[in-house]
């Protein structure tokens, strides 16, 4: 793919980094990226994906805008309440870079559909908000072998984290093997909105590097957020044996 003056000029700060260059642009024009969720995540991430000029972005989101959105999922605006977001988030990123193919589907990702929606992309960004989908999500990366990133806020906290789904490592249930009997919703224990922007752009990032093979990816790792006091450390995720989805059992 030969870049042209424009997108020359659009990549000007990506193509300066030696860790992207041209060949890392060339290989973000290339990809092709699944958004399993257009919320505070996703919003974040798929803004950043879509200005670093990856190629293809798939949108998977089945909610319309609310008000109590746009505390947080700033890739909207108040006339944009009762719209699909799928729909608003895919004119958005159209608008933003018109280099970029993105579709969408205003659908629910389940364990039904999963592995077809997915298929095809060279990295899954798990921007959801319950387990079940989650689950969903991790079970169609193991089969299709995409690494995932994934990521999670609540009040003043965020995690981010990625597995490879080739095997190599552990995989999102070795972290929860089940649905947690306690899990607690953004909408009954509040989250800060200002946070939604720090994750979903690092998970931007760690796509970024997936593709590019800039730095070290987070995979099997998990990084830790603390808003309220301003730090963040990262631990290693072991590979349970006994795990759900990957395990011997
Ligand atoms: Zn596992």
């Amino acid at each position: 793919m030969r870049m042209t003056p424009d997108s020359i000029e659009r990549y000007a700060r990506h193509l300066v980094l030696k860790e992207i260059g041209g060949p890392g642009q060339q290989a973000l024009l290339g990809a092709k990226v699944v958004l399993v969720g257009a919320g505070g995540l996703g919003g974040p991430a798929g803004l950043y994906l879509a200005a670093a000029g990856v190629g293809q972005i798939t949108i998977i989101d089945d909610d319309q805008v609310e008000a109590s959105n746009l505390q947080r999922q700033v890739q909207f605006v108040h006339t944009d309440v009762g719209m699909p977001k799928a729909v608003v988030m895919g004119d958005t990123l159209r608008d933003l870079n018109p280099d970029i193919r993105v579709t969408h589907h205003i659908t629910r990702l389940t364990a039904g559909n999963a592995e077809r929606l997915l298929a095809g992309h060279d990295v899954i960004i798990d921007g959801v908000d319950d387990f079940a989908t989650r689950f969903a999500i991790n079970a169609a990366a193991l089969v299709l072998k995409t690494p995932l990133i994934s990521g999670a806020l609540g009040r003043f906290d965020g995690q981010v984290m990625g597995f490879a789904s080739d095997g190599s490592g552990p995989c999102y249930r070795c972290f929860v093997p089940e649905i947690p009997p306690d899990a607690e919703t953004c909408a009954a224990v509040g989250v800060v909105g200002a946070l939604a922007g720090i994750i979903g752009s690092m998970m931007a990032l760690e796509v970024i590097k997936l593709i590019t093979g800039a730095g070290q990816p987070l995979l099997g790792r998990l990084y830790l957020y603390d808003g309220l006091s301003g730090e963040g450390r990262t631990v290693n995720l072991p590979r349970d044996s006994h795990c759900p989805q990957c395990g011997s059992r």
